[in-house]
């Protein structure tokens, strides 16, 4: 057993118990979200280096500063933990609201100066201390000062439910600063790019494809985006219509649950990867349903692609 020591007492962390779990159990109050590693709502910063396997996904900055995922480290040593100076969230205020499909909001946020990211990236909006969630970013950086998300409908999400049904305009929203690596960069664009999206995994895609288009990319550029029924490929029109504007674009819309005569039948990935066996030279952006995404980088890597030009973020909820 591991002592935690954190804002003057003492704690108890069992072995095999992440940080985040033995703070939570003695009923200290943190802000958390999808406990698997990856929003990073619950970093904290500690007195010793931690593992490589926590502080996954952070920059050199934070590395060097011994900040970790508490959601992830299991200490077999004595460690004292310190808040981050500051969790960086500002303020945003929503501007529009309008339906994509039956289920999937667009929402759209205005900063009160220019929000710097990167195209696909991923940001945490706040609803209260204890309803972080992330959302992928579906817009471009074009020096404006709005974001738009697409947020799909969950039967008693707390947060998409909130934001479907009592969030107005005007209202004032907290968002991190960016984050992921799921990201386009105007340093390769006369590469191959795959992208492949299930439900509302289509939204960090849209803003790399735009974001590439708009650099004038030049290579081959192909999205895919799966869904279970016709219904849910809410950008259909859109990315049909891009398509036709850009000749290096091809966009596929995928249906499993259904038998369409307009949209190709099966999974995206699986129709994606059958038609690239060979991905050597290519960047792969996946995003959406987890499973499919770690089934995709695998199949990704052996179709080819370099794991290091293999680019993810798995909608995982919170548990
Ligand atoms: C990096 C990242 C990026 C993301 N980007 C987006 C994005 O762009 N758009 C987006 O819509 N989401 C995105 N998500 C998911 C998002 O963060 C939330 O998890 C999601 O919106 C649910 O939040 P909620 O508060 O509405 O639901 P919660 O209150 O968190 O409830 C979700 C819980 O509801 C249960 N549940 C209810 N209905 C279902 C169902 N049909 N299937 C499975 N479980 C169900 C599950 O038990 C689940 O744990 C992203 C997640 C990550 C990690």
């Amino acid at each position: 057993m591991a002592i935690l020591k954190y804002r003057e007492r003492e704690y108890s962390c069992r072995k095999g118990e992440t940080i985040l779990a033995a703070l939570l159990r003695q009923k200290v109050d943190l802000s958390y979200g999808c406990q698997q590693g990856i929003c990073q709502t619950c970093l904290l910063r500690s007195n010793i280096s931690p593992p490589d396997y926590a502080q996954k996904n952070l920059t050199d900055n934070q590395r060097s500063k011994n900040c970790f995922l508490a959601c992830q480290w299991q200490p077999e040593e004595d460690v004292t933990l310190m808040t981050l100076e500051s969790q960086d969230f500002v303020n945003a205020h929503v501007v529009s609201k309008s339906l994509l499909s039956q289920d999937v909001l667009k929402l759209t946020l205005e900063f009160h100066k220019p929000f710097e990211f990167h195209a696909g990236q991923f940001v945490n909006l706040k609803k209260s201390e204890q309803v972080i969630r992330s959302y992928s970013i579906a817009s471009t950086p074009n020096y404006s000062n709005t974001v738009e998300f697409h947020i799909r409908l969950f039967n008693k999400g707390q947060f998409s439910q909130w934001a479907f049904n009592e969030l107005a305009l005007g209202d004032v929203l907290l968002v991190s600063e960016p984050k992921g690596n799921c990201s386009y960069s105007s340093e390769y664009t006369d590469e191959s790019l795959l992208l492949i999206g299930t439900g509302t995994g289509v939204a960090p895609l849209l803003g790399i494809v735009t974001d590439a288009l708009e650099h004038g990319h030049s290579g081959r550029i192909h999205l895919f985006h799966g869904s279970h029924y016709s219904e849910g490929l809410y950008l259909n029109t859109k990315l049909t219509q891009l398509s036709e504007k850009h000749e290096n674009l091809y966009y596929s819309g995928c249906v499993s649950r259904e038998v369409s005569a307009v949209f190709f039948n099966g999974r995206a990935n699986d129709k994606a990867f059958s038609q690239y066996p060979d991905l050597k030279g290519w960047r792969v952006f996946v995003c959406g349903n987890p499973e499919m995404v770690k089934d995709s980088q695998k199949r990704a890597f052996l179709n080819g692609a370099s794991c290091s030009h293999i680019f993810s973020d798995a909608f995982v909820l919170n548990e």
